[in-house]
């Protein structure tokens, strides 16, 4: 479904007349074994409801207790991320109805959360940096799922909605930024680059998948608009669950056109949360916008208060893994790049890639020429973003291994690696049943050849000239260049035929 067409304004006029102020709220799902206030199972995709009990779906006299491996996470994600953790906070209930939550109260944080006041630095396509402040990092429980069945997915036209409450309890960490204001014409920007430096730091930190693609990561998007000048941010809407980095950067932009035109034409901005949609990158309108008030927040009576001790922040502190910013700088130093190729390789999202691909044996050089050039094309036509193509780092190491043992042409290398984004399985099994080894590949040959040619240009002379037994010494650097595996007939024929 799209939004109806709303009045747009010229993105460069939106900037000359407005500044945008945003706020992103980023719900996480920590990869704990167990839901936030109960023993039931995260495991992602098994059958409805088969990870549920009493507590998660609410029975009347159960009582949840939390879980102490995602408060560590919860403070991990808040040390990193520069806030303060509080040394008492509590829990509340945030009350509503809706029947993916089966409790009809949320359990999260509201005026103490665990975290708190921090910041974290992201480095634009320019290669600046931009601070996003931190306001809180807090913990809660995720909803379950329903889904409409019938029309078109949502649940206005379906014929009726099956619930799964599988996800309800799945513990959340909420990470809301303070307002951001004078990022000007670069407001999508700086939205995406948080978002995807958040990512990149949750993933460090080992405490999610984050994957947006599953809603492991998923985004809020607050836009507001203010006059050029003035001095009260305007309302803002709230658009809900963007689910990949270029929707962010879209859903924003579009906003601001859509207010600037709503603000131009003498309307008023309606404070409400938005849908995005993914098709043609409009927002269209959802609910008006509860007020804190409308959620009768309260403290929760059967948790007590998380009071983590200075001895175990601390030690959580000091276990925290290289975080992705400090890891880059080293790696840059290590890999002997410049700002710029560095810069661009953040921007592509290929840094941690190469990183892990070096890490299983690659060469620097190759792991970057492979995620910069053949598999950003492919991520390119795939639509899909770097980190999510279907082959991992250890799997592009083990194609550029067979490619430096000459077993794999660089072609045939791609033809493997094709393969595997395709789901035929693993490389030595792809090339093992495609016979792809190089030794029946002339054209890998014929590369051997002439890199041997070229670097005897007095023998290829002779050879030219008619002395054919000169080839002798080309074959045997040939044979040795792709390890005794080529055909020495073969080969000599090609040296011939090269010469000729
Ligand atoms: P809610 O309960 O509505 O989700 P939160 O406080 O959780 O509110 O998040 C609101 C987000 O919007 C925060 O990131 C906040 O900094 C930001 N924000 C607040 N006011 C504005 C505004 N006028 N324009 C844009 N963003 C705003
Ligand atoms: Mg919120
Ligand atoms: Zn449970």
């Amino acid at each position: 479904m799209t939004a109806a067409t709303a009045e747009l304004m010229d993105y460069d006029q939106v900037i000359d007349e407005f500044d945008p102020v945003l706020g992103l709220e980023v719900h996480v799902e920590l990869g704990t074994d167990t839901k936030m206030f109960c023993a039931c199972p995260t495991t992602f995709g098994a059958d409805p409801n088969t990870q549920v009990c009493s507590v998660c779906i609410g029975l009347p006299g159960s009582l949840p207790v939390a879980n102490a491996k995602a408060i560590e996470y919860a403070i991990r994600i808040g040390l990193a991320l520069n806030c303060s953790i509080r040394p008492s906070s509590t829990f509340a209930r945030k009350n509503y109805f809706y029947p993916d939550q089966p409790k009809n109260y949320q359990i999260s944080q509201y005026d103490d959360p665990i975290a708190y006041d921090g910041h974290l630095d992201v480095v634009l396509s320019d290669g600046t940096t931009w601070r996003v402040e931190i306001e809180r990092a807090h913990m809660e429980e995720d909803t379950g799922k329903s889904l409409h069945v019938g029309g078109d997915g949502r649940i206005h036209g379906a014929d009726h909605s099956l619930l799964d409450y599988n996800r309800a309890g799945v513990p959340l960490v909420e990470i809301v930024t303070k307002p951001v204001t004078g990022a000007g014409a670069r407001a999508p920007e700086v939205a995406r680059a948080y978002v995807s430096a958040l990512r990149d730091l949750l993933k460090s930190l080992d405490v999610s998948d984050v994957r947006m693609d599953q809603g492991s990561l998923r985004c809020d998007a607050n836009v507001s608009l203010m006059r050029k000048g003035a001095t009260e941010f305007g309302t803002r809407t709230e658009t809900k669950n963007v689910n990949s980095l270029k929707s962010v950067e879209v859903a924003v932009a579009y906003e601001m056109r859509r207010q600037a035109a709503v603000l131009e034409s003498g309307g008023e901005v309606i404070q409400e949360t938005r849908h995005f949609h993914e098709a043609d990158g409009t927002t269209s309108a959802g609910r008006r916008k509860e007020t804190a008030e409308d959620y009768r927040y309260f403290p929760e009576p059967d948790l007590p208060p998380v009071q983590p001790d200075s001895a175990w922040v601390a030690e959580i502190a000091a276990a925290l893994p290289e975080l992705p910013w400090v890891r880059r700088a080293r790696i840059q130093t290590e890999w002997g790049v410049s700002d710029e190729v560095m810069r661009d390789l953040v921007n592509v999202g290929a840094v941690d890639l190469i990183i892990a691909t070096v890490d299983a044996g690659a060469s620097p050089e190759a792991a970057r020429g492979w995620w910069v050039s053949f598999l950003a094309q492919q991520a390119n036509s795939r639509e899909v973003e770097l980190a999510d193509l279907a082959i991992t780092p250890a799997q592009v190491a083990t194609i550029i291994g067979l490619v430096d043992e000459g077993k794999l042409t660089t072609k045939l290398a791609q033809q493997v690696a094709v393969a595997v984004l395709d789901g035929e399985g693993e490389p030595e099994q792809i090339v093992a049943d495609r016979g792809l080894e190089v030794v029946r590949d002339d054209s890998a040959l014929q590369k051997a050849v002439d890199e041997a040619l070229a670097a005897n240009p007095d023998i290829a002379d002779k050879i030219r000239g008619g002395k054919v037994a000169a080839a002798g010494k080309i074959v045997g650097d040939v044979m040795k260049a792709t390890r005794g595996q080529a055909d020495p007939a073969r080969v000599k024929e090609l040296v011939i035929a090269a010469c000729s």
